[in-house]
């Protein structure tokens, strides 16, 4: 059998998911001379996105695609999808490690938080489980400490009248919390609570951050606490390799053509749409704002966490906008459907701002090209990232919603000029590009993640005597 030492990567649902787990099996190929096999579940056939970073990969990183799950017809939150894919894959999953356990010197599966409940598998195969983290540290005490917090608050979190305080975090408020937060009596808060009690049973925890991004809540996740697995923190790992869009082309050659620093970007990730009434008033404002932009635009949904993980392609989004809007924006504006390589744009010179969901590997992404942010966060713990950003970084300028929760025109051509033009503006860049500066020391020598890696992958190697 081959001595090098394997890792099996368990990433949910999503290209959200995925992305970030390639890029640390290619840290963990590249720099520690490991092999790596990465375990897709899914409740549909691959889409040209997942085979278009995975067609890419080193010879020692193997994919497997799980054979797709049948999820119930009846309409589900993402979170809820992802969560019940990868519970209804756990027979091949366990299958599939049975296999790798004698075909490689199988060291560890590493899960992302929706795969917890693989944990037990991997420990049936003398395995070591770890759990890999793809949001911010702030985002991991949260759940590390929300079991207590249950304990010890009663009542609803968003009616509390003081901030949660995190150890070394900004304070948040409650009904900046993540969604299944907002409601104790709902099942899907409850099943959370009882899967952050698993956390516990890994052997380690990885984050998908940096300590100049996030230098309190670090130091107090590095903190020995019983219970507590040691964390890694080992980002900002980013897409690398070439595009993984279809709309590449017109976007960037249109980018080309346009002033440095002058466009901003719009996009809401791989599956954050808005109500008609939101896509509306977006339309109208960055029209209003004056500022050149270019906007992938999904079809709207009046739940912005009711849409499917799987789906990149839609019927025409674009009939749904404003009327006369696309002519009115002719030259200064670009509308792309559905989908644009992100990283490129993100890295063309003619971007100067990113309106964004705050999805963690987004807020990555534009840290690692100093692009500074419009934070518009729609679900998940989308909120908190934009808290962090807002108030704590202070690398993102966040538009204020009327009571119905709807952001209106003027607010957002408002913010977009800011973001461009203003003082406000200019104090947010600046701040960006000294984090950019930050985050492009973290992996050479003496960098923090890379010191982290090292450490855990010698602990890796370790417990097998190489
Ligand atoms: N992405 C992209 N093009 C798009 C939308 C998303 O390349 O049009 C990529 C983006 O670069 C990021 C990922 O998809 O790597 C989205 O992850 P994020 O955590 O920001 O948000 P999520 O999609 O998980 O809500």
């Amino acid at each position: 059998m081959d001595q090098t030492p394997h890792v099996a990567l368990l990433p949910s649902p999503g290209m959200g998911h995925l992305i970030p787990s390639i890029e640390f099996a290619k840290q963990l190929v590249h720099h520690h001379h490991f092999s790596a096999t990465i375990l897709i579940p899914s409740a549909a056939p691959p889409t040209t996105a997942q085979k278009t970073v995975l067609q890419k990969l080193p010879k020692t990183i193997h994919h497997i695609f799980l054979p797709p799950v049948q999820l119930p017809d009846d309409p589900l939150s993402v979170a809820s999808q992802i969560s019940l894919t990868v519970t209804l894959s756990l027979p091949s999953i366990k299958h599939t490690l049975a296999s790798l356990s004698t075909s490689t010197r199988l060291v560890s599966l590493i899960v992302d938080p929706f795969g917890i409940d693989a944990i037990d598998g991997a420990k049936e195969f003398g395995v070591l489980p770890y759990l890999f983290f793809p949001s911010s540290a702030m985002t991991l005490l949260f759940c590390l400490h929300l079991p207590k917090i249950d304990e010890t608050v009663t009542g609803e979190y968003r009616d509390l009248p003081d901030p949660i305080q995190l150890p070394g975090c900004v304070p948040v408020h409650g009904t900046d919390l993540p969604n299944p937060v907002q409601d104790r009596s709902n099942k899907a808060y409850k099943g959370l609570i009882e899967s952050l009690k698993r956390y516990g049973l890994a052997e380690g925890i990885i984050v998908n951050t940096f300590v100049d991004m996030e230098d309190g809540a670090i130091k107090a996740l590095l903190v020995d606490e019983p219970g507590k697995p040691p964390v890694y923190p080992v980002g900002p790992l980013i897409r690398t390799g070439s595009s993984v869009g279809l709309e590449r082309s017109e976007c960037l050659k249109w980018l080309d053509d346009q002033p440095s620093g002058s466009v901003v970007f719009v996009s809401f990730g791989s599956v954050g749409t808005l109500s008609h009434d939101q896509l509306n008033e977006l339309a109208l404002g960055l029209e209003l704002s004056g500022q050149r932009f270019l906007w992938v635009v999904r079809n709207p949904s009046d739940n912005a966490s009711v849409s499917s993980f799987n789906a990149h392609n839609q019927n025409d989004p674009f009939s749904l906008l404003p009327k006369g809007f696309l002519e009115r924006t002719q030259g200064r504006g670009l509308v792309v459907p559905s989908w644009a390589p992100q990283i490129e744009v993100l890295s063309h010179r003619a971007t100067g701002g990113f309106l964004t969901h705050c999805g963690w590997n987004s807020t990555l992404e534009s840290t690692v090209h100093g692009v500074p942010l419009i934070a518009w966060p729609l679900f998940a713990e989308q909120k908190m990232n934009a808290v962090m950003l807002t108030e704590g970084l202070k690398v993102a300028l966040r538009p204020k919603s009327h009571e119905s929760g709807l952001v209106g025109r003027e607010e957002i051509a408002e913010v977009v000029k800011s973001l461009m033009e203003g003082e406000d503006g200019k104090e947010v860049r600046r701040r960006m590009e000294a984090l950019k500066d930050a985050a492009a020391k973290v992996f050479s020598g003496e960098g923090s993640s890379a010191k982290s890696l090292s450490d855990l992958a010698f602990k890796l190697k370790n417990q097998l005597n190489i």
